[in-house]
């Protein structure tokens, strides 16, 4: 069990209104006081302090953002530091991830790569001097009865019967600790506060714990470890940091970390301040639940794209701009809230439009037979890459007698609405020319087969010679030159918008969504035989999709759907500035 406070979920769903703010948020208010109050010598340094404990999630984009943000905007400096202080729980495959997920959101902390773990022998110095100020005594009480000598909130604590140890033998105590002498749980160290603290957290806390547990940076040096608590604010005192922003758990914790660093000969004053965390709809976040479902394998890995871990969203075609941008709108807060998570989607969109090839895929293939188109004959077609950039020129694609389009864009009895193929319509393939379906072919089952159709050899471009009027416009590729793809369609990993309800305490297995993940054997334009893993395209009516890397697994080209086109959030924006509110 980590020793860092869990947060509950909300329960609101933010509106669009609020998820909007106008003008710098508190944090950027406070520091720009501090700055023209020449605190800190007018400097600005904040850190990033992950637990490698896990890959990083879109909660953490928001906290990277902030810091280095923040940072940035005032000739400042931000640290990237390792908060390693539980070696059960750490690997140094996560540091890895971690540094990468950072570089990819497009931040640096240069040289200013530190670790907790670096400053084990100045915390345990700190420590035996808070013992010698009679500050700090060690601790025989096992776990259990210490949970219980501390109270309850309405209930005072007792005090430990070691409460009273001498210096002496305290220091004493300390030193074997450190030694190794004892086994894991026999000896506490506490900082002797206040038993009766109406903030629990000043009810003699613990400071150090034995763990005869190998760390991975100071291998079997240490068998004591340091509580978060005790290695967070001397940590950023080492550091010089001036800001140190964390979310709201940490409130109760902020009275105990002036504490150390009021009773600690440390050579710097951070403060700390504190906003709220960011909660998403149909999103966990939590990584100790993050990682149940790595384990328990209802996901591929840390970066399966339904995952809202960064590798996850890199792996979905996310583009660090529109999750940069995501922080940037949600803004920053003490109010605790859950984001709808459409607004996310609606950044990715924005990024996507303007810079994703447009191209044809089919998902459902349908074959469509064009019984006046010379037999034998490929024609090559122009077709524009962006309608968005005219810089992003054209290409060609193939056009022969026999082509797929959607299954979904034929019905035998089409509604009165209907304006794509169904018997007698006429439609248009796109860039290409006017077809009339004359007749559905089915199989013995009775399961259409093939689409009958003619087209109008004078439509070229899809262009009606007469001006006549053909509203349907469908997406197409040549039967003979398409390639076969595989395509994932992800949705939501839950089905419910707070999964495991508003607390903490629910279940949110229950909530998982079985529809999570549908994957398709699709017919795409030949163009995309060579897309590069991770360059992304929007598949014309279907949404923006990025190359995955197992293509080469698979024997075919692999596309991960980004997200899909329809974008409720920009409906909803639009109807809001409308209604004036
Ligand atoms: P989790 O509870 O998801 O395991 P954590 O808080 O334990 O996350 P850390 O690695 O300790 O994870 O977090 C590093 C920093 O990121 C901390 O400063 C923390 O406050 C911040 N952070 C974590 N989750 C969120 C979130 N959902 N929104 C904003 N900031 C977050
Ligand atoms: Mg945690």
């Amino acid at each position: 069990m980590s020793d860092r406070p869990h947060a509950a979920a909300g329960s609101k769903a933010e509106t669009p209104a609020e998820a909007r703010t106008e003008g710098p948020d508190f944090i950027r208010v406070l520091i720009a006081k501090d700055i023209a109050e020449g605190k800190n010598g007018g400097r600005v340094h904040t850190r990033f302090p992950p637990e490698p404990n896990g890959f990083l999630h879109i909660g953490h984009a928001k906290a990277i953002c902030l810091n280095f943000g923040v940072a940035e905007e005032n000739g400042g400096k931000c640290n990237l530091r390792f908060d390693d202080t539980n070696p059960a729980k750490e690997d140094p495959a996560y540091v890895d991830a971690i540094k990468k997920d950072i570089r990819w959101l497009g931040f640096d902390w240069d040289d200013r790569e530190f670790h907790a773990s670096d400053y084990y022998q100045q915390l345990y110095e700190w420590a035996q001097h808070l013992i010698r100020e009679g500050k700090a005594y060690v601790c025989s009480l096992t776990e259990e009865q210490t949970r219980e000598y501390r109270g309850t909130v309405q209930e005072a604590g007792r005090p430990s019967p070691d409460r009273d140890r001498s210096v002496e033998e305290s220091l004493d105590l300390f030193t074997r600790m450190r030694a190794g002498e004892f086994a894991d749980g026999k000896y506490t160290l506490r900082a002797k506060i206040d038993m009766a603290a109406a903030n629990m957290k000043m009810r003699d806390p613990l400071m150090y714990r034995i763990r005869h547990t190998p760390h991975h940076r100071t291998g079997e040096d240490w068998p004591i470890y340091p509580f978060y608590d005790f290695a967070h604010g001397q940590s950023d005192a080492i550091e010089g940091i001036t800001h140190s922003l964390c979310t709201l758990e940490f409130s109760d914790n902020r009275e105990l970390y002036n504490w150390y660093i009021d009773n600690i000969p440390v050579p710097s004053q951070p403060k700390q301040t504190e906003f709220a965390r960011l909660n998403l709809t149909y999103t966990i976040m939590s990584k100790r639940k993050l990682l149940r479902l790595v384990e328990e394998g209802v996901v591929d890995g840390w970066d399966d794209p339904r995952m809202p871990t960064l590798a996850g969203y890199r792996r979905k075609g996310y583009a660090p701009e529109a999750i940069r941008e995501f922080c940037n709108r949600i803004g920053v807060a003490k109010y605790k809230g859950v984001v709808d998570i459409q607004l996310l989607e609606h950044c990715m969109r924005e990024a996507a439009n303007a810079t994703a090839p447009r191209v044809m895929a089919v998902l459902k293939p349908l074959r469509l037979v064009i019984e006046n188109y010379p037999e034998g004959q490929v024609e090559e077609i122009e077709a524009e890459n962006n309608p968005e950039d005219p810089g992003a020129g054209v290409r060609k694609l193939p056009f022969s007698r026999e082509v797929y389009v959607e299954r979904d864009d034929f019905r035998e009895d089409a509604p009165r609405k209907w304006f794509r193929l169904a018997p007698g319509k006429e439609v248009r393939l796109k860039h290409a020319y006017l077809v009339t379906c004359n007749e559905a072919i089915k199989d013995a089952s009775g399961e259409v087969v093939e689409l009958r159709c003619t087209y109008d050899p004078e439509s070229t471009g899809g262009a009606a010679p007469d001006g006549r009027k053909v509203r349907g416009t469908l997406h197409w590729v040549s039967a003979e030159q398409a390639i076969d793809a595989e395509v994932r369609l992800y949705d939501h990993l839950f089905k419910d918008p707070l999964p495991g309800g508003t607390t903490d305490g629910g279940d949110f297995m229950e909530d998982l969504n079985p529809d999570s993940l549908e994957v398709l054997r699709c017919k795409v334009e030949p163009s995309l035989a060579t897309a590069e893993p991770g360059s992304r395209v929007q598949f014309l009516r279907h949404g923006y999709f990025a190359v995955d890397r197992d293509g080469a697994k698979v024997g075919m080209p692999v596309f991960n759907r980004t997200v899909p086109l329809r974008d409720s959030w920009a409906k909803l924006e639009q109807k809001l500035s409308a209604g004036g509110s």
